[in-house]
């Protein structure tokens, strides 16, 4: 590893400057929850797309109190079959449309109705009228490319009839776990032997990130394995996360096998605690990241380096992850590099709080739980104090990313 270190804010930027958004493709509207936008969506008309009444009443001519004749009816989906003049009231629902010659509705609360006429108070023009536009205009921008699709989202997208939506392709992304020593759930751990974790935690994240997990295999530490698990990897994937094995230790395979698939390195080694041991280059066009093997510096790099990449890879746009948040626990700073610590969020009268979950060895993987946010702690000397704002970067779905 170099002896200089590169800061996470600089892997971050070398990582999406490497980023070539994939192809977008037609998706039906009911399989776009989840994905990127890729186009400029503008309203094909105005929305609502009439005049409509918003309450159950009448449709009536702006003015004084008086006696209507009631003379027809405007249901919703079933506008009246005639104009309404003066002296005369149509009978409305909410979201019908309103009659030509109406310019307001009276709630039916309002009215006294007897023998097909109804006494009315007085109205001023426009009451109770949702007018045509008054949501979007016809032509309005209402989404941009690059938005994540969400409840909202697609409810608006179907409320402008969009069947189909050109969204973001998913990155396919290989996951690669290297090491003797793991076993995966099911079978039993022998002498020295240690779950593997790895496996299903850079999966989960993928599918989270909205990537397709195409493969996902562990590697066992030789050489000649790594390569053909790698060239795998490669044939399969727009990204490839490989773990563990990528330091120097005579069972390190990883950097020598990646040289030999012809993957070129941008980086190696971050000044960031957990994750200093992180790879980073291309094979081409393909994303290759050599993670950390233990447990919370390959999830705490995979969120910090490789979210972003795929989600530049699908097309959305910068996301701003960044919030400042009080600390309700002392943190010591570590003196070269930033720390990532993984902290509890909780939502107070003076804005969000965040405390260290547990003990932050990079082996603690339950120190992800209940991780709602990474605190990010600069380097230096002394400690920072219980009551200083910090960084925060958002971790969980459905606190406040998305
Ligand atoms: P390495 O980078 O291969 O030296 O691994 C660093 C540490 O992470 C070692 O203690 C490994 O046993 C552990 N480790 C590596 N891969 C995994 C994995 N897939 N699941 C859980 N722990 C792992
Ligand atoms: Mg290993």
């Amino acid at each position: 590893m170099p002896a200089e270190l590169i800061s996470l804010a600089e892997a971050r930027e070398q990582v999406l400057a490497a980023v070539r958004p994939l192809a977008p493709e037609e998706v039906p509207l009911s399989e776009t929850l989840g994905r990127v936008l890729a186009e400029d969506i503008a309203s094909p008309h105005d929305l609502p797309p009439f005049d409509a009444s918003a309450m159950d009443g009448f449709a009536v001519v702006a003015g004084p109190a008086a006696e209507l004749a009631v003379v027809g009816e405007s249901r919703a989906g079933r506008p009246a079959s005639r104009s309404l003049g003066r002296g005369e009231a149509i009978r409305i629902s909410t979201g019908a449309q309103i009659p030509e010659g109406a310019d307001a509705v009276i709630p039916v609360e309002r009215v006294a109705e007897s023998d097909g006429r109804v006494q009315v108070p007085e109205t001023p023009a426009g009451a109770n009228v949702r007018r045509a536009g008054e949501d979007v205009r016809g032509g309005e921008l209402v989404l941009a490319a690059g938005t994540d699709l969400g409840p909202a989202e697609v409810a608006v997208l179907a409320s402008l009839g969009r069947e189909r939506v050109s969204c973001g392709a998913r990155p396919r992304v290989a996951v690669l776990v290297t090491g003797d020593e793991l076993v995966p759930p099911g079978r039993p751990l022998g002498p020295g032997q240690i779950r593997d974790s790895n496996a299903t935690a850079l999966a989960a994240q993928a599918a989270r990130a909205g990537a397709r997990v195409e493969l996902v295999e562990h590697v066992p530490d030789e050489r000649d394995a790594t390569v053909a698990a790698l060239e795998r990897a490669l044939a399969a994937a727009d990204v490839v996360c490989v773990s563990g094995g990528v330091s120097v230790g005579p069972h390190d395979h990883v950097k020598g096998a990646l040289a030999s698939v012809g993957a070129e390195e941008r980086f190696w080694g971050i000044a960031l605690k957990p994750g200093k041991p992180t790879w980073f280059g291309l094979a081409g066009p393909i994303l290759v990241f050599g993670l950390p093997g233990n447990p919370v510096s390959a999830m705490v790099t995979f969120h910090l380096l490789a979210r972003p990449a795929l989600r530049a890879l699908a097309g959305a746009g910068p996301a701003d992850v960044r919030a400042q948040a009080v600390l309700d626990a002392s943190v010591r700073k570590s003196a070269a590099r930033e720390q990532a610590v993984r902290c509890r969020l909780r939502a107070a009268g003076d804005g969000w709080h965040v405390e260290p979950t547990k003990e932050q060895g990079s082996h603690v993987l339950t120190s992800m739980l209940g991780a709602g946010a990474l605190a990010l702690i600069p380097p230096g000397d002394g400690v920072v104090e219980r009551g200083e704002r910090v960084a925060v970067e958002l971790l969980a779905r459905g606190t406040l990313s998305s």
